[in-house]
């Protein structure tokens, strides 16, 4: 223990290593495909490089300042959609029905928690998935993983990887965000539509009628807003931002850019605290320009590739942007602070998103920890937390088909809530995987799903999705706890 300490450096030791988009590659790495073709590779690489930005630092740095409201208590934080989203699901109904999932949901959360909800979707970019194991048993048959569309297809005959689907990531994510900023520019975020309130999950009498109240008393707001005429975005400006994991940097280098620092009040970078020091120069003098992770507006780190000292926390000590890492039931409490220290040495609140995911049955015993861990320190509400009450909770059948149970996800994200209060920290967000379509991923619910119910309209190609009844029943369970 005390020998694997020593190998590992400081955070002041890496924060003050140069640093350019490519410098990860001289450090391990985790969950790194092993492409066949590296002339098909480079060509890639090479005409990513050359495409323009998906997203723009305006756009980046506009994000990075409401999670700053965020971390400090101001703000709550949705992010949701697929766990692996594929190339398909880039068509107008998948897109639609997603947006308007998670805008109903905001609706909610803001009504419970009086606050402004900023919105992320796991959209447009999630395509890379990591895995366990590098070949999987489908139909009897032990075949090379599906590690995402961005690297190999579902279909039996499509495992290999080949790195002409890095091309078509871009081009799917683009597609899929250009129709996003169209359908909320042109009316989607129009609540005054009528809306699916039933709570076909809920099964507790009270807790219905008490659910039932809240939405009738949005749904009377916003018949009261039509008669006066007014348009939701004078109820909050609708903005949706994209993330999706950081797994594959081959993607995110030539997408990660040297551009111009925002400087237009409220979403200039906040001064640097006393006593700390940036340590990212990227060009010398030249303080007006940061390199931004153009790929999408957020990106996190999987609770897979978090190693201090591996390509994946080198490349994202780097970007601008603000950035997740999942924190589990293998993340060491010492560990925590080292990547805050890494990731964030200037201490810019917000910059970081602490997504845990422990599991209903470990969430009490883990989480007080880690909260007081970084209360304590000089990282005290610098950092958003998000409950991810999916991951910790993932099982197999006996037939072998990934599920969660509803309850333990609501039980995780009760428990977060709970503790997250009792320490006088602030629970800011939820990340779930969740889709707008009915189906039968997860077990419970009123409706009772058992095993062999969820062959019904199970439709995910990796983690099992909660509906829109379940996403929403979470969303009421968290506005419930802010509006006590
Ligand atoms: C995910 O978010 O889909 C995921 C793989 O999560 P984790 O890294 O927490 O296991
Ligand atoms: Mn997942």
């Amino acid at each position: 223990m005390a020998q694997q300490q020593q190998q590992t450096p400081l955070p002041e030791a890496i924060a003050s290593q140069p640093w350019n988009p490519s410098t990860w590659r001289s450090k391990p790495i985790k969950q790194s495909p092993a492409y066949p073709d590296p002339s098909k590779l480079k060509k890639a690489v090479t005409e990513l490089g050359r495409m323009p930005p998906l997203v723009h630092p305006n756009e980046i740095n506009a994000l990075k300042a409401h999670l700053r409201e965020v971390a400090q208590g101001n703000g709550f934080l949705l992010q949701g959609g697929d766990c692996a989203e594929l190339f398909d699901y880039c068509e107008q109904g998948a897109i639609e029905s997603k947006i308007k999932l998670l805008l109903q949901m905001s609706l909610v959360l803001i009504w419970g928690t009086n606050k402004r909800v900023v919105r992320i979707g796991r959209m447009a970019g999630q395509y890379a998935k990591p895995r366990s194991s590098p070949t999987e048993m489908v139909n009897g048959q032990e075949l090379p993983s599906f590690r995402g569309d961005i690297l190999n297809g579902y279909h039996v005959d499509e495992r290999e990887i080949d790195p002409n689907r890095l091309l078509k990531a871009y081009h799917h994510s683009a597609a899929t965000l250009n129709y996003i900023r169209t359908a909320l520019s042109s009316g989607i975020a129009d609540l005054h539509r009528p809306l699916d309130w039933g709570l076909g999950h809920v099964r507790d009498p009270v807790l219905k009628e008490k659910y039932s109240k809240i939405a009738s008393s949005i749904q009377q707001t916003l018949r009261f807003l039509q008669v006066i005429n007014a348009r939701p975005g004078e109820l909050e400006t609708v903005e949706l931002y994209t993330s999706h994991e950081g797994l594959l940097l081959e993607y995110e280098q030539p997408l990660t850019r040297l551009m111009e620092k925002p400087t237009h009040p409220g979403v200039s970078r906040p001064g640097t605290p006393p006593g700390s020091s940036p340590t990212i120069k990227p060009v010398a003098g030249d303080e007006s320009k940061e390199y931004y992770d153009t790929s999408a507006h957020f990106v996190w780190i999987g609770d897979r590739t978090r190693q201090l000292d591996h390509a994946h926390v080198e490349f994202f000590r780097g970007i601008a942007n603000p950035i997740g890492i999942k924190v589990g039931p293998t993340t060491p409490t010492e560990d925590l602070l080292a990547l805050l220290r890494t990731l964030n040495p200037s201490r810019e609140p917000g910059k970081i998103t602490l997504i845990t995911r422990y599991g209903a049955g470990k969430v009490a015993s883990l989480l007080p920890t880690h909260i007081r861990a970084v209360e304590d320190s000089e990282y005290r509400s610098c950092v958003v937390w998000q409950c991810d009450p999916m991951h910790g909770n993932t099982l197999s059948t006996p037939t072998g088909i990934k599920t969660r149970r509803f309850n333990d996800i609501y039980s995780e994200l009760e428990q977060s809530l709970r503790i997250h209060k009792e320490q006088g920290s602030y629970l800011g967000g939820v990340h779930l995987e969740l889709t707008g379509d009915a189906v039968t991923e997860c077990l419970g619910g009123s409706e009772g799903l058992d095993e062999d119910d969820l062959s019904t309209n199970y439709t995910s190609f990796c983690d099992p999705r909660l509906n829109e009844k379940q996403a929403l029943e979470l969303a009421f369970l968290v506005a419930d706890h802010y509006s006590r």
